[in-house]
């Protein structure tokens, strides 16, 4: 492992142990995916995320960091990020995003995604669909020699010119032996700016899109994120390593 500049290069081995991490997350996705439903409480979902990820060996990495009180952060419509699981339930016509993170023989994973509940209207299907394609476009420019914020560039350029808006107050992250390392990963800036991608380097990619206006701020719980004009958000993440020839997704089966 050596440090370039503060961006920590993972070995082989390390990368192979991260996969194990991710594969876990993908796990928990597709143990949810079928509980999404109308009448569905956000604490359900929760429960049976945690359940899974002890089941497997492996502690939820948000339960307890800086206090969090959840395994996932569960964020409804205007909820951008960071919501807090309870007893809401899921209602026909909601976008829902799910946030799981897990530590495994430490080592993390992470990944996001947003369902639809039951039948959406098409204005959140479009929603929806952009914002997983921008991750995937975010993906393609994860690549040796490529410059960080081409990542970034890209995600901003294929988003606004659907209409919609990138979250500037979060971003993506490096990450490895800690939840979230350098770099910081914002979904928008210059092309060919910031430190050169390598092999080894491994990375959160998570955009975050908003309908409206990119503005958010934090309710008064002190966690969830809600967009300032109270329009609709989405969010798609996957860990991602950077390899000889592209990006791998680690957080997939
Ligand atoms: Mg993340």
């Amino acid at each position: 492992m050596h440090i370039s500049p503060m961006i920590i290069i993972k070995s082989p081995r390390e990368v192979e142990q991260l996969k194990r991490s991710n594969a876990i997350v993908a796990e928990v996705f597709e143990k949810l995916k079928g509980m999404i439903a109308p009448g569905v409480t956000t604490q359900e979902l929760d429960q049976a995320a945690e359940e899974y990820i002890l089941l497997k060996g492996a502690r939820p990495a948000f339960k307890g960091y800086r206090g969090f009180p959840a395994t996932l952060c569960i964020s409804i419509n205007e909820e951008v990020v960071h919501g807090i699981p309870g007893q809401r339930q899921l209602k026909q016509g909601d976008i829902v995003s799910l946030d799981v993170g897990v530590n495994f023989v430490g080592y993390f994973g992470d990944a996001a995604i947003t369902f639809p509940v039951g039948e959406v209207d098409s204005e959140a299907k479009r929603l929806l669909d952009v914002t997983e394609k921008a991750l995937t476009i975010g993906i393609e420019k994860a690549k040796r020699g490529n410059r960080l914020f081409d990542i970034s560039y890209a995600i901003q350029r294929w988003v606004e010119s659907h209409g919609f808006s990138v979250v500037r107050d979060f971003v993506g992250h490096g990450i490895g032996k800690d939840l979230h390392e350098e770099p910081q990963i914002p979904n928008f800036g210059a092309p060919h700016q910031g430190p050169r991608l390598e092999k080894g380097m491994v990375f959160a990619l998570e955009p975050m899109v908003n309908e409206g206006t990119h503005e958010v701020k934090v309710l008064s719980d002190g966690w969830t994120v809600v967009t300032a004009d109270g329009k609709r958000s989405a969010h798609f993440e996957h860990t991602v390593a950077i390899t000889e020839d592209g990006a791998e997704i680690l957080s997939v089966l």
